[in-house]
């Protein structure tokens, strides 16, 4: 299985290399804008040949880049306005189903590109010397750094693990430029003997996540600190939004990196509290595609100060990230992340197998099955109930010897046929596969 990380080094520059990388990465980042408004002209395409045909000359000769450099330009200044028109197209796809009134106006003008980073490709833009530095191209020709980082990450680089394309950004607050280098690493095929351990994930607000195992063991952590900050930095937005002047402006872009950072930092210490605390498990994880469309509806112009604030934790929260980090960090621990359907996982009783939303009266913290009358935390019934699924993959992983990463939502008939399974599936000890 070949798994892809990113390794961030830190470049020892002397001041005549910082020189250096300045000249190339202000080039590219002009190269880029200049780009982009040749795209804008010829109807804002998203071509590359297309942008090639208008720019090629231009970024070698007026920006003084390489050929392959100029190349990238293209490659991303094509591949932004293809992302640009994909969202334009959800936007509009969602105002006429009413879910939102806002026009996107991404494509209004030329997509400019403010941050100092710059594509490298590996073998072409870069590549390593023997004696372990990197030599990445300039302006003005190569030039040769040592760099710092992870020592595993080294340990790879030295191994001769195979690259990818590297990213060189640039810190201004540190002044420092870093290399970030996406390396593929080679791991042995999980097999589903080598994970015994199943633990249902539940991601939400009052607590990031409520995780149990087959044992029945849960870990609970706590969101309340996090939305503090997370509100916190709402509050600053909105009071530099109204002031709207140059220098709040600034401070609103520095605010969002800060937010952006501290939200990623945040999921990276939560995923990584998982994979230690149930080491070699597959952990289920509900498959959060269109999560937002789902269980937002539309706007109600009647809401209540609360309830509009309550909304805006909903859909704040990052918890396509925390997945995320979770299924690519589990590789390297010998664990697995895979996503399970998250229909009906906080109303289906996990003793009795009894589905309804009275499951939960008034909503609330609370599980009671009208049925069986089981009681629980309610989060932590829906990660019982994602586990039991999660087994279920494990089981058919078993069986057919083919892993599902992720339900398939497309066919329909395949979905139902897996809530039918769903309902079948009962908390108990027959369900453990240790035994
Ligand atoms: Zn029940």
């Amino acid at each position: 299985m070949r798994v892809t990380i990113s390794a961030k080094l830190k470049l020892r520059h002397t001041p005549e290399q910082k020189a250096m990388l300045d000249a190339v990465s202000l080039a590219y980042r002009d190269a880029l804008n200049f780009a982009s408004k040749e795209a804008f002209k010829l109807d804002k395409t998203s071509s590359a040949p297309k942008i090639h045909k208008a720019a090629y000359e231009t970024l070698r000769e007026r920006f003084g880049l390489g050929a392959q450099l100029a190349c990238t330009v293209e490659r991303q200044v094509a591949a932004t306005y293809k992302a640009q028109w994909t969202k334009l197209k959800q936007n509009l796809s969602a105002r006429e189903k009413g879910f939102t009134k806002r026009r996107y106006k991404g494509l209004d003008s030329a997509p400019k590109f403010v941050s100092r980073t710059l594509e490298y490709q590996y073998g072409r833009d870069y590549s390593w010397k023997k004696d372990g530095r990197v030599s990445i191209s300039t302006l003005r020709g190569r030039t040769v750094l040592e760099f710092d980082g992870y020592q595993k990450h080294l340990d790879a680089i030295a191994a001769g693990c195979e690259m990818g394309a590297a990213k060189l950004y640039y810190q201004k607050s540190k002044k420092q430029y870093y290399l970030i280098v996406a390396l593929n690493l080679e791991l042995p095929d999980p097999r589903p003997t080598d994970h015994k351990n199943v633990v249902g994930v539940d991601v939400g607000q009052r607590y990031h996540f409520v995780a149990t195992d087959q044992d029945g063991r849960s870990l609970f952590e706590k969101g309340a600190a996090t939305r503090q900050r997370k509100d916190q930095f709402t509050r600053t937005r909105k009071s530099l939004q109204r002031k709207g002047t140059r220098s709040a402006t600034r401070r609103l872009v520095a605010l969002s990196s800060r937010e952006r950072r501290f939200v990623a930092d945040r999921n990276h210490v939560l995923s990584q509290m998982l994979l230690t605390r149930f080491p070699g498990s597959i952990f289920g994880l509900e498959d959060l595609t269109n999560i937002r469309e789902r269980t937002e509806g539309r706007r109600s112009p009647k809401a209540s100060k609360k309830a509009k604030r309550a909304k805006r934790h909903r859909s704040q929260w990052s918890f396509a990230e925390l997945q995320t980090m979770l299924a690519y960090k589990a590789p390297l621990h010998v664990a697995l992340a895979v996503r399970v359907d998250a229909n009906y996982t906080s109303q289906c009783c996990p003793r009795c197998g009894h589905c309804s939303k009275a499951n939960r009266p008034n909503a609330g913290l609370e599980f009671v099955c009208e049925v069986c009358g089981d009681q629980g935390h309610a989060d932590r019934v829906a990660s019982v109930n994602i586990g039991l699924r999660t087994m279920l993959v494990r089981q058919d992983w078993m069986s057919t010897g083919a892993l599902s990463m992720r339900p398939d939502v497309s066919d329909n008939e395949a979905k139902a046929a897996r809530l039918s399974r769903y309902t079948e599936l009962r908390w108990s000890p027959d369900a453990n596969p240790r035994l």
